[in-house]
């Protein structure tokens, strides 16, 4: 089925104990439709991108079957950047220059083709500029799953809110999920944001798993694959809601029962990505690859209990 991704395309300059890159490819779009593209080769993305984005990032998503008529490209001017820095503690960074350049006036315009997309991923990137998505779709979606993190909360808190309001599925990590809620408790918490409108909540551990939350108090619990190294976890969160929603839209089902295998399946495809730099061990995996990994995910969680009545 059709997936419609939104998001930023991007530079990113990158730095955890392992080593330290120049501009390289990143963005949340970027790797959620590599991610996705391992389950359903039926993308289009909508993105903005200056004429200083090179032409080979724009064919190896043509190359995972992603259609890019979504994607502007402004000549005159510069790529969305941003630079991070982990330290030995992987599961916290720091954002050291979000520089919004073409992303900072971006008006989706989508192309006719799209408005029909039942799958929507709104990944992370300007809360109005995901509303605008939504606005221009014909029919109502068979799913929605919206991303975003700290950084819109702390500048464009009353637009988030509003788009909150209208998904099905909000993906966020544990400290935003406090900051948004202002609960310490990710139960409380996970309470205070289905209450703000969406049916199912994921809240992302790191290297400690994600939580599934849904408004009937059902919880599901996924592991992080525990791995030697993580080498860099950019776009972790993002190529794990592309293995979500791109499992969810090969299979057509938006049940709980489905939607926890999804997030078996984007819990393996966040770990590729953090085997190497920015988007590299996603560009070139095999389905072989992916199924191995699944499958470590149903050997790491599965024992037999016989739980005897005395
Ligand atoms: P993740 O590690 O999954 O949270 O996502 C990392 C990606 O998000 C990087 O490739 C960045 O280019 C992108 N990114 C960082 N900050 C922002 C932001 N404020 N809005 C949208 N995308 C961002």
């Amino acid at each position: 089925m059709s997936l419609l991704v939104v998001g930023t395309v991007a530079f990113d300059a990158i730095e955890t104990p392992f080593g330290k890159t120049d501009k390289i490819i990143g963005g949340a779009a970027t790797f959620i439709s590599l991610s996705a593209s391992y389950f359903t080769k039926n993308i289009s993305l909508v993105s903005v991108i200056g004429g200083d984005f090179p032409q080979n990032g724009i064919d190896m998503l043509h190359n995972h079957g992603v259609n890019t008529k979504g994607l502007q490209i402004r000549k005159n001017e510069k790529t969305f950047f941003w630079s991070g820095k982990y330290h030995n503690d992987m599961n916290t960074r720091d954002t050291l220059v979000t520089e919004l350049n073409v992303l900072a006036d971006f008006d989706p315009v989508l192309p006719e083709s799209y408005k029909e997309c039942e799958y929507i991923m709104l990944g992370n990137l300007t809360p109005k500029v995901q509303m605008r998505v939504l606005d221009q779709l014909n029919s109502k979606p068979k799913l929605v799953v919206m991303d975003t993190m700290n950084f819109w909360m702390n500048i464009a808190m009353d637009d988030l809110l509003k788009v909150i309001n209208r998904v099905d599925v909000l993906t966020i990590n544990d400290e935003e999920a406090r900051q948004l809620s202002g609960q310490y408790s990710l139960v409380k918490a996970a309470q205070k944001i289905l209450a703000m409108g969406p049916d199912y909540l994921i809240i992302k551990k790191g290297e400690h798993g994600a939580l599934l939350f849904n408004k009937n108090k059902q919880v599901f619990f996924a592991p992080a694959l525990p791995l030697e190294d993580v080498f860099d976890p950019t776009g972790a969160g993002d190529s794990f809601a592309g293995g979500f929603i791109g499992h969810l839209a090969s299979t057509g089902s938006t049940s709980f029962e489905n939607m926890k295998r999804s997030i078996i399946f984007g819990s393996a495809m966040a770990s590729f990505s953090v085997e190497k730099f920015g988007t590299e061990r996603l560009e070139n995996l095999s389905q072989g690859d992916v199924d191995k990994r699944v499958q470590r995910f149903v050997d790491l969680v599965q024992f037999d209990i016989s739980l005897v009545e005395k």
